[in-house]
């Protein structure tokens, strides 16, 4: 019985085949049933923080879960107030900051939707806006948050109350009426292929939505912990949101999400509004907050910029006629190819011991470690330069279009 067939019979068909099944990690590295090692250039999707099997990570999960995992929201713990705090600090909030946790970004996002709507409570805006191609989770709640109808589609109906416009300015400055409580963006969408807002963008929302009245969340679900090269992506446009929301790199693999609250918005939430029973665990905000810790004592922000910039030219440097260039900040890229062939240049690259992903049917997504340095850039421009000649052999580059399809993998 092979491990492929098991997958196939006892998995939920929600995801496509397991490319392969991983046993160990160190590192920026992964090896698979069968010993082989792969470069992670992807980290678990921007989770893999401090890479795999980090000391760091490894000493905070072991350490807390010998001192005390879960006690329930009727009790505090001290590494649950240490990582709140560290969170205030880091995203500016001040005094008047607070901090909820969840388990997952879905579940950040699912309480900056209940904030959203008890921030129009009093005044009757019950609207959240989105933008097109934006990708906030997979619960009900999150999926209408979404702004992607074919992913909607198959459940549909959709939670009332949320509209989606295009990410410009001018489409904002229209859609901001009395009926809008929040607009919720993400500072980089990165599902929808590391796609960039435009210029300006953040700068104008924050204005547009403080003098209607509605709150600015921004969704650092994909972007925040380091990953752009700054703590949070707003940072780079220089404002001060209402909230945002966090997982994924928050963890560095360990499940948890928050929502952080700046100024009036932390004085929305009353008791028996909203809870989590894992939510804020011991153990989850013990490793989350090491992680933290460790990207801030290892610099690993400004390794994100540095290293971001080393795969940017790297890329560059190998000029194949495939890619038009990159997209992104630090490292959360998007490396654009000329044709719909993401998918053929991943699965080269998985063929050659890279692991990368296609963020849509064009474009190459790479999130690897914070942690990277020189020998694992050399080594990836080494395979990717390689998948992408393989590909642009297999597929001669003008009807790669129809020679790849478009498989698209979120
Ligand atoms: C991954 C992601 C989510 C959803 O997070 P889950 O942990 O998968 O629920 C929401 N928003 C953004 C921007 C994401 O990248």
């Amino acid at each position: 019985m092979s491990w492929q067939q098991d997958a196939g019979r006892d998995l939920v068909r929600s995801f496509g085949d397991r490319m392969a099944m991983f046993v160990r990690g160190e590192g920026a590295y992964l090896w698979d049933d069968t010993g082989r090692r792969h470069l992670d250039f992807l980290a678990g999707i921007a989770v893999n923080s401090l890479g795999h099997a980090h000391p760091v990570f490894v000493e905070a999960i072991s350490r807390q879960a010998a001192t005390l995992a879960h006690v329930s929201n009727y009790f505090a713990t001290p590494p649950q107030l240490e990582l709140a705090a560290t969170l205030k600090r880091l995203a500016g909030t001040g005094e008047r900051g607070r901090v909820y946790y969840g388990n997952s970004g879905a579940e950040a996002n699912e309480a900056a939707f209940k904030l959203a709507r008890l921030h129009g409570r009093e005044s009757g805006r019950r609207r959240v806006l989105t933008l097109d191609n934006s990708f906030h989770g997979r619960t009900m709640g999150t999926l209408a948050l979404t702004g992607k109808p074919a992913m909607q589609e198959p459940f549909s109906p959709m939670v009332p109350g949320v509209g989606h416009i295009p990410a410009t300015i001018e489409a904002l400055d229209a859609a901001l009426d009395d009926t809008v409580a929040a607009l919720m963006v993400e500072p980089i969408q990165g599902e929808a292929g590391v796609v960039e807002l435009p210029e300006g963008y953040l700068r104008a929302a924050r204005e547009l939505t403080a003098e209607r009245g509605a709150l600015l969340i921004v969704d650092e679900i994909q972007t925040g912990a380091g990953r752009t090269g700054a703590w949070f992506g707003f940072e780079h446009a220089g404002i001060t949101p209402d909230a945002i929301t966090l997982a994924k790199g928050m963890g560095g693999g360990f499940p948890i999400g928050a929502l952080v609250t700046y100024g009036d918005a932390s004085e929305l939430f009353f008791p028996g509004s909203h809870g989590s029973t894992f939510g804020g665990n011991a153990l989850g905000t013990a490793v989350a907050g090491a992680v933290l810790g460790e990207i801030e004592r290892a610099g690993l922000v400004d390794n994100a910029t540095v290293r971001g910039q080393q795969i940017r030219d790297a890329v560059a440097a190998i000029g194949s006629p495939l890619v038009t260039g990159c997209r992104g900040q630090g490292l959360l890229i998007g490396i654009a190819l000329t044709h719909p062939v993401a998918a053929a240049v991943t699965a080269a690259a998985q063929e050659r011991g890279l692991i990368v992903n296609a963020a849509n049917a064009s474009t190459v997504r790479v999130a690897p470690p914070l942690t990277i340095g020189d020998a694992e850039i050399d080594e990836f421009a080494e395979l990717f330069a390689a998948s992408l000649a393989a590909v642009a052999e297999s597929y001669p580059v003008n009807d790669a279009a129809s020679a790849a399809g478009s498989k698209v993998t979120a």
